[in-house]
């Protein structure tokens, strides 16, 4: 068994992937404290640290809103983006899809697309440089909102998607306007060559990936946890391999691990995550809104080996989120040779280990 220092060690030095994360949901309290004083909004620290110690799904939504309502011009963005480049260096993340609450630029009124320049502008530098990771863009829209400003996020998705946006998604309250009234709006992005996905079964039931997938076309959800439900449901996510994006922090924090487990105390240890995983469905991890729930992708895979999943095991999911990464294929099989190379490297250190302790 390996010591903990040296898991943590292999676990930071594997090429990861993060394919479920929101570039608002990076946004750290001290982010938030210098735009305020930009501003010139007085922020009581207790507020803050109020804000940020969530405790379940409205309290979150409640927080986005409020963290999101600083980033008000381009460069803010420009700022944030700078921030999670350099957090997304340090958990060795080679490859990120970057989700954008489109929806709420279009209801603050903003430039949509001179905030996307300037986000993008602040990935490309770090990427030119080598410094920073590959970055592609989903364009999130909000459930709550109505299909009409969905509609609108998918029209500006479509707009550029020449210019690094591969998806379009919908996210927010899954408990307020039905699936069904997105169609349109997915149809808009598919006829456009965008990729779809969807936020569902994170606090909804498993009807609701059964309308992302059937009715919106979705080819990969967002969270899916309540696929645990129904095990015709796992059957037919496994069988046409439509991949979960996991994040089980944000699970636990916004106590959407409560209600699927029909639960009123729930540990990541009870996170559904090593079933789904060995019921065969296409499982990538994720963080979600890290700096919202406390978490970073190193704590996520530190988590999954604690649900009792192997090393070995966190290597098949690691390779799934780039397998299931919206690449062209010749990206794609260069980011999965990068991360073979790093297993065999580290099989190689593992084994000499081995021999030395031996001797
Ligand atoms: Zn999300």
């Amino acid at each position: 068994m390996l010591a903990s220092s040296d898991t943590a060690l292999l676990l930071r030095q594997l090429p990861k992937a993060e394919l479920h994360l929101h570039l608002e949901g990076m946004l750290l309290p001290e982010r938030v404290t210098s735009l305020a004083q930009k501003y010139s909004v007085r922020l009581d620290a207790d507020e803050l640290r109020c804000r940020y110690d969530l405790r379940g799904f409205s309290q979150f939504l409640e927080l986005y809103k409020w963290a999101t309502s600083f980033l008000r011009e381009p460069e803010d963005y420009a700022q944030l983006a700078r921030d999670s480049v350099i957090a997304l260096n340090q958990q060795n993340v080679i490859y990120a899809e970057i989700t954008l609450s489109v929806g709420v630029m279009f209801l603050r009124k903003q430039n949509v697309a001179a905030n996307f320049a300037a986000i993008r502008e602040a990935f490309l530098q770090n990427a030119a440089t080598g410094a920073g990771p590959h970055v592609q863009f989903i364009f999130d829209a909000v459930r709550q909102f109505g299909a009409a400003p969905a509609l609108e996020v998918a029209r500006s998705a479509a707009d550029l998607s020449q210019e690094g946006v591969v998806a379009f998604g919908l996210g927010g309250d899954e408990l307020s306007v039905p699936l069904c009234d997105f169609r349109d709006a997915f149809l808009h992005a598919h006829h456009h060559g965008l990729h779809l996905v969807c936020h569902a079964g994170e606090t909804g039931g498993p009807d609701q990936i059964k309308d992302a997938i059937d009715l919106l076309g979705a080819q990969r959800i967002g969270h899916g946890i309540a696929a645990i439900r129904s095990s015709a449901l796992m059957n037919t996510l496994a069988e046409r391999k439509i991949p979960l994006e996991i994040c089980p922090t944000s699970n636990l924090r916004t106590s959407a691990l409560n209600i699927q487990l029909n639960s009123a105390h729930c540990k990541l240890a009870d996170h559904p995550l090593p079933r789904l995983f060995r019921h065969g469905i296409p499982i990538t991890l994720s963080t979600d809104d890290p700096a919202m729930f406390h978490t970073t992708l190193l704590e996520e895979y530190s988590a999954a080996l604690q649900m009792g999943l192997s090393l070995d095991e966190l290597r098949i999911i690691a390779r799934s989120s780039f397998e299931h990464a919206f690449l062209p294929d010749p990206a794609r099989q260069s980011f999965l040779a990068r991360l073979a190379q790093s297993s065999d490297s580290q099989a190689s250190v593992r084994t000499v280990g081995r021999a030395i302790h031996n001797e």
